[in-house]
């Protein structure tokens, strides 16, 4: 048994983050560097591979048996300097879906990687509002400095003007692109040489006066770049924020790292300024009213993500859980919240691509995954003390992707809607039906989630369902008092969700205004 000193202190060194960024801006790339700091991996590319599908399973299984942590995708656990950091994977691409938005509710913090040259792209801005929602630091990586990119000045502003968040550069770039010098350290009042070969006799730090110059003679000091960098440092000084250690914890201020992922520029320092205000992990609030701190010796967790396997013959799902307090230990006996129900999470129930030893690690701020036959639903949370404790339930996200959907059986009406009704519960899609008929619609936030569903109705519930697509729409509640049924038409589709709200589901937001404008009293609101 840990005792609780040894507890506070596994759970002190915690730190489980997300990386948010929209595709291609190198989530992946940076992903790997940071592992590869932390000897879970030892060759780039490997992430990737495994992402493809070109890497064998079986050789995945080898790595993580040798290794002893888990490179899976969907957590990936490392060390450094006595941290015992866990990433998430928020997916993207196709992959993107609400299980996206939900990772982020079981993190501590997030890293956003941004391309250069292309600044805040749409899928970043998504994410990161639940990260706002949230309250929790956000760090900022702008990526690929080794390309030409757009100006530093020009990419702070645009993160502050488009998120609404005040930005505070750790470093700034000297040159950019096939000019790029180095970084200005601004932080650790050093300059991180580019290519120390070249540049500072294969020193890769150049270290500075107090004034944040150079000491002594150096090539540098001749560039005209750096006479530029010192002047722009000065005027971030004078006319940027202040640094504020607060301000970062609240995420109302994102420390920005330049650097390069793919020539692993800037990543370490990164890693490791990262790894001095990242937060250990939070305390969190019950509906019971009671707060419960990561050290409480009782184990608690809640359910996130749902990943049920799309191999026939497996109906297993896996229930990632992030643990609030407590440790985790196999054979725990635990409380089910939602229904009171006693389980055991034992034999069926392992810690996920893990090797066994450091299943008796798992603390708070660790996740694990539970193999499931169905007892867990989204945002259920367990426990193994007296008191009961039923986390805050997990905010829904407003889907953007509609389809319609019938049984293609019209006599197996029974199957179709246990179906629905036992995926809508288990979060896997949102439900609503046209305002006065029973038509089924369901969205979704990525059409991955569509096709989960179509796969799962088929192969749990017997049911083939056909889909026929609305599209894109923007969904909008509206306070039942304030509706008039005839304010629908086609572009503005009238229909309720499962507790039998009503909402618009526009076409675009041209549609919207036009409604806006011509029915002002009217409140629309969205969920997330
Ligand atoms: P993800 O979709 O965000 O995971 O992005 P990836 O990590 O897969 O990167 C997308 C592409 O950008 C790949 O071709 C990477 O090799 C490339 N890339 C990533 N980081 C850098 C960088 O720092 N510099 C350059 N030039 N390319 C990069």
């Amino acid at each position: 048994m840990i005792n609780e000193k040894q507890l506070k202190r596994e759970v002190s060194r915690r730190r489980t983050f997300a990386i948010i960024s929209h595709p291609d801006a190198g989530k992946t790339t940076i992903t790997e560097q940071l592992l590869m700091f932390g000897g879970a991996i030892r060759q780039a590319g490997t992430v990737k591979a495994k992402k493809s599908g070109k890497f064998a399973k079986s050789d995945w299984m080898e790595i993580e048996k040798q290794r002893g942590i888990s490179v899976t995708s969907s957590v990936m656990q490392f060390e450094y300097q006595d941290k015992r950091i866990n990433i998430l994977d928020t997916p993207g691409h196709e992959d993107f879906s609400e299980d996206t938005y939900r990772t982020l509710m079981a993190v501590d913090a997030a890293v956003m990687v941004v391309d250069s040259a292309k600044g805040i792209e749409e899928q970043t801005k998504k994410l990161f509002k639940v990260c706002r929602m949230r309250g929790i630091p956000i760090f900022t990586f702008m990526n690929k400095l080794d390309r030409d990119g757009r100006e530093p000045l020009e990419l702070i502003e645009e993160l502050e003007e488009v998120l609404e968040i005040d930005a505070y550069p750790m470093n700034w770039p000297i040159g950019s692109g096939k000019t790029l010098l180095g970084l200005y350290d601004l932080y650790h009042n050093r300059i991180e040489a580019f290519r120390p070969e070249e540049l500072n006799n294969g020193e890769r730090f150049i270290f500075l006066n107090e004034e944040g110059e150079i000491k002594g003679e150096h090539a540098l000091k001749n560039e005209s770049m750096y006479d530029q960098v010192l002047e722009e440092a000065l005027l971030l000084k004078e006319a940027g924020n202040d640094f504020s250690r607060e301000a970062i914890s609240q995420g109302k201020l994102t420390p920005v790292f330049f650097g390069s992922a793919l020539t692993n520029f800037g990543v370490q320092t990164f890693l490791e300024t990262f790894l001095e205000f990242a937060p250990e992990p939070g305390k969190q609030e019950t509906e019971e009213e009671q707060i419960v701190e990561p050290e409480d010796t009782d184990f608690t967790g809640f359910v996130f993500k749902i990943q049920a396997n799309m191999d026939p013959k497996h109906r297993d799902r896996i229930a990632f859980l992030r643990i609030c307090s407590g440790k985790f230990e196999r054979g725990i006996d635990v409380t089910l919240s939602r229904e009171d129900k006693k389980m055991r999470l034992s034999n069926s129930t392992q810690f996920m691509a893990e090797s066994r030893e450091t299943v008796s690690e798992a603390v708070a701020g660790d996740i694990i995954g539970l193999y499931d036959t169905g007892n867990f639903q989204i945002g259920d949370t367990i426990y193994s003390g007296k008191n009961k404790v039923t986390f805050k339930e997990l905010p829904q996200f407003t889907p953007e992707l509609f389809v319609k959907v019938e049984p293609k059986n019209v006599m197996k009406q029974k199957s179709f809607h246990k179906g629905i009704n036992q995926l809508v519960q288990e979060g896997a899609i949102q439900l609503y039906k046209a305002f006065h008929t029973e038509t089924y619609i369901i969205g979704a936030v990525g059409q991955l989630q569509f096709e989960v569903f179509q796969h799962r109705m088929k192969n749990e519930y017997n049911s083939e369902v056909v889909m026929t697509s609305i599209g894109s729409r923007i969904a909008r509640w509206i306070d039942r008092d304030q509706l008039d049924e005839n304010m629908g038409s086609s572009r503005n589709m009238l229909v309720r969700d499962r507790f039998d709200n009503p909402l618009f589901l526009f076409e675009n937001e041209f549609a919207m205004r036009w409604f806006s404008d011509k029915y002002p009293d009217v409140t629309l609101t969205s969920l997330l």
